[in-house]
């Protein structure tokens, strides 16, 4: 099921923390030497983490009862301005962990009971936790989740095909003004479209277990934002259109709330109302895509985010 690393094309030699010499991981592509600068993304060589534990906020599919083991990582890839997890996104809260060290963290999280491994923004660190993948994998029973925001470049998922049991990708703007203005990122729709078809090619059909845990699979989040809701309803549009049906799960979030720099944006600031998230709903429902999971509207509380404490790490 696990493909070999390196890939086949590359040189038997390759180091794939070279990759960090000249950064083109994400679609920033902005070739920092990150031995030398962080990139963009406000990383480094180093790993870093800002929490390794039991997570229970996620779908129940993810979580169950028992939670995932939710690894968050420092830094980020995209610009959200209402990011709920800003302290870490922004790499101001986060420690550096060695390869070793974040081996016995999957370890220790799965003797926790964790249903699975939850990667929480990995992709800047690919190069390092590759290589931890590949070497823990004799001793982990339990899948790798990628957890992601789905700004993420294709050849850079498909050196994870074979690691990567389940995708939890974002698929968050169809419009390139509100990815640019939003999220600082006017080609996030081309990458992330492209993105969830690659993820989706790799896991093919969600596969659950007996205690109804996705093993397998790919779940799309959707969060639909206050004001936007023509622009959820065009990329639902997409998904109906161009993803296989029954190929994967949809999580449609109502969660919204004004966190960080969304007081810049008067329009995203404020909660989703019912109205708003209903007509989503009913779009999605309209087009077929009814394999996933709603939100109660009460759910928007801000018990979703953990302390960034450098608890497990
Ligand atoms: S992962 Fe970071 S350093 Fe690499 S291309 Fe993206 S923003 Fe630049």
């Amino acid at each position: 099921m696990h493909s070999p690393l390196p890939p086949s094309d590359t040189a038997p030699n390759f180091d794939p923390c070279d990759l960090y010499r000249d950064c083109t991981l994400c679609p920033r592509m902005c070739h920092a030497n990150r031995y030398v600068r962080t990139g963009i993304c406000g990383c480094g060589p180093e790993i870093r983490a800002a929490r390794a534990a039991l997570h229970f906020w996620e779908e129940p599919c993810i979580s169950g009862q028992d939670g995932s083991g939710a690894v968050f990582f420092s830094g980020c890839t995209l610009k959200c301005c209402y990011c709920q997890n800003y302290p870490i996104s922004r790499g101001e809260v986060g420690k550096a962990i060695s390869q070793e060290r974040l081996e016995e963290i999957f370890l220790e999280l799965q003797d926790q009971g964790a249903r699975n491994i939850d990667l929480i923004t990995a992709t800047q660190f690919l190069p390092s936790i590759l290589p931890v993948l590949e070497k823990v994998r004799p001793k982990l029973h339990i899948p790798i989740v990628y957890n992601c925001g789905g700004y993420e470049r294709v050849e850079t998922l498909r050196m994870l095909e074979g690691y990567v049991d389940v995708y939890l990708p974002d698929l968050k703007y169809f419009s390139s003004d509100k990815a640019k203005k939003y999220s600082g990122a006017p080609d996030y729709f081309q990458h992330a479209s492209a993105a969830v078809e690659e993820m989706i090619r790799q896991t093919e059909k969600p596969v659950f277990d007996e205690n109804g845990i996705l093993v397998r699979g790919t779940l799309i989040r959707h969060m639909v934002l206050p004001g936007q809701k023509e622009d959820s309803i065009r990329l639902l549009g997409w998904m109906a259109e161009n993803l296989p049906k029954g190929g994967f799960l949809l999580s449609l979030l109502s969660q919204y709330t004004p966190f960080f720099k969304a007081a810049e944006h008067p329009q995203i600031n404020r909660r989703l109302t019912s109205y708003e998230y209903g007509k989503v709903l009913d779009a999605a429902l309209e087009l077929g895509l009814d394999t996933g999971y709603m939100q109660e509207r009460s759910s928007a509380r801000e018990e979703y985010t953990p302390p960034f404490d450098l608890e497990g790490l």
